[in-house]
């Protein structure tokens, strides 16, 4: 099976009901199908993509992006999703780095794109190309396709230096997306929203193939807004929402959030980054809602890692949970790279089937992660407690040396996190003469305080160590996020 097959299966099973909901269509599986072909049919003839080509996709969600998406697995090709919001730079490397064959883009995008593109990396411009669609008879007829065959490039944020393309083939694909099914009790008559961007591997592998796995619809939204979300959420009956942590803050601050309507949602899905048990509180009591549903993961694992259920949240908020996903093993292990056992502090590792196959020609790298054994380093370092929760405590590259100690940013932001006039928190080591580093906390306040560095550090006196407490206080009206909402530490 791959997923062109999965496709055609949903159009077999569920011909008539919706498959793909966005703000310029309202397709059935029947139809996204059939078009999926047509426009696959098309890239062969017109562009001559042939298996394992690589077509990058440039653009929002929406529309054209999904059915971009599927045309290109059609063809038994490896689609590359690019971030719409990528500079001309960014954009370039990439482009030159995977060597894709064909640029799918839209009007809003062609600007950037037009540039980069050459009679070897041609471009198309699917806005027009879907107008023609309905018209177009010849379909593809799909060629086998081997489940072990590559079919995804999927660049990493780059939060840390240049971003490697992480590859996929259909089994890895497949993996996550029977977790999400079974984890999340996605049904084919679920209704999924999409707003986070689409190139990244939560919303994609997660959420729309998950869905896709068994026939849900998908509502795809160009992006987020907290009255956008509830709107939809509203109009279209939804039953499952995944957001980065920022979405829930953002939506529970709303005025109006207790006059609306959210009783249809099953599943609250957020991750790519931690709430705390103060932050799920208070998403619990402004949306009310009790379906919370914490994943924790990384792309290069599909994105597969842990997850933790509703009822959970309520002794361990703030946690990751206490076992990895269906198909999913998750340890700890010591420095020297021995597993720990019980209560400890380590890196986190996994094994999955979802694993990436490597990095994109980079055997180097992905044998500094990847081992022989199925096993991955995360990066992550994580205490596990007595009943065996693993607590996210920093990334290994943002964990903080000071004066040859270390210290965990996650702790301090989380003390931090409890002061009430604090809405968000970054906590950050800076280079120090004589400690190496020290520890600074780059806070967003949701009410003036007067001498705020001196107010929180004595706030912190009583629940920290004195060498944890941050020395340096910067006041931010926001926190840079990049556009899956993780904090980019390294700008701050
Ligand atoms: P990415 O490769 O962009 O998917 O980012 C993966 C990283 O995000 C992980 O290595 C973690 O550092 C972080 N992360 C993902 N999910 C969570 C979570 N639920 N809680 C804390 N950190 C998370
Ligand atoms: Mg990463
Ligand atoms: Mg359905």
């Amino acid at each position: 099976m791959n997923i062109p097959d999965l496709l055609a299966l949903n159009a077999r099973k569920f011909p008539d009901q919706e498959a793909l909901i966005t703000p310029e269509c309202r397709l059935d599986w029947a139809s996204l199908h059939e078009q999926s072909l047509l426009l696959a049919a098309h890239l062969r003839t017109a562009y001559g993509i042939s298996p394992q080509d690589r077509v990058a996709l440039f653009m929002p969600n929406g529309y054209a992006w999904v059915l971009g998406y599927f045309a290109v697995l059609n063809l038994g090709a490896v689609v590359v999703p690019i971030n719409a919001r990528l500079a001309p730079a960014e954009l370039d490397y990439i482009l030159r780095d995977c060597g894709a064959s064909l640029v799918l883009g839209c009007a809003e995008q062609y600007l950037t794109l037009a540039p980069l593109l050459s009679e070897s990396r041609p471009g198309l411009n699917l806005d027009d190309l879907t107008k023609l669609l309905p018209h177009w008879t010849r379909k593809h007829t799909l060629e086998a396709i081997e489940p072990s065959a590559p079919c995804t490039l999927l660049y990493t944020s780059g939060t840390t230096g240049k971003p490697k393309g992480v590859l996929f083939n259909h089994i890895n694909l497949l993996t996550v997306a029977n977790t999400t099914a079974v984890e999340m009790d996605v049904r084919p008559d679920s209704r999924l929203l999409h707003m986070m961007p689409l190139t990244h591997s939560a919303p994609l592998h997660v959420f729309l193939l998950g869905g896709t796995y068994v026939g849900a619809a998908h509502i795809v939204l160009p992006e987020f807004t907290p009255t956008l979300l509830l709107d939809t959420v509203e109009r279209e009956r939804t039953t499952h929402f995944f957001g980065a942590p920022v979405a829930y803050l953002l939506t529970a601050q709303q005025p109006d959030i207790a006059q609306r309507d959210l009783s249809s949602m099953t599943c609250w899905v957020y991750g790519g980054g931690p709430l705390s048990a103060e932050q799920v509180e208070l998403i619990r009591q402004r949306m009310g809602t009790e379906q919370l549903f914490c994943v924790y993961g990384l792309t290069e694992a599909g994105p597969s890692g842990s997850l933790m259920k509703p009822a959970e949240h309520k002794i361990k908020a703030g946690s990751i949970g206490c076992r990895g996903a269906l198909h999913t093993e998750l340890r700890l292990i010591d420095d020297a790279g021995h597993p720990i056992a019980g209560e400890g502090t380590g890196q986190i590792q996994i094994r999955t089937a979802a694993t990436m196959l490597g990095y994109w020609n980079k055997p180097e790298a992905t044998a500094e992660c990847l081992h022989a054994d199925g096993w991955l380093n995360s990066g992550d370092v994580a205490r596990r407690d007595a009943d065996g929760y693993y607590w996210v405590l920093a990334r290994k590259k943002e964990l903080i040396i000071s004066g040859g100690v270390n210290i965990y940013p996650r702790e301090i932001e989380s003390a931090l996190e409890q002061h009430p006039a604090i809405a968000e928190v970054a906590v950050i080591g800076v280079p120090h003469a004589e400690w190496g580093e020290t520890v600074k906390a780059c806070v967003v306040l949701r009410e003036p305080l007067d001498d705020c560095a001196q107010i929180l550090r004595t706030y912190l006196q009583p629940l920290l160590a004195d060498y944890k407490i941050p020395r340096l206080f910067s006041q931010h009206s926001a926190l840079p996020r990049n556009a899956n909402g993780k904090v980019m530490k390294h700008q701050l």
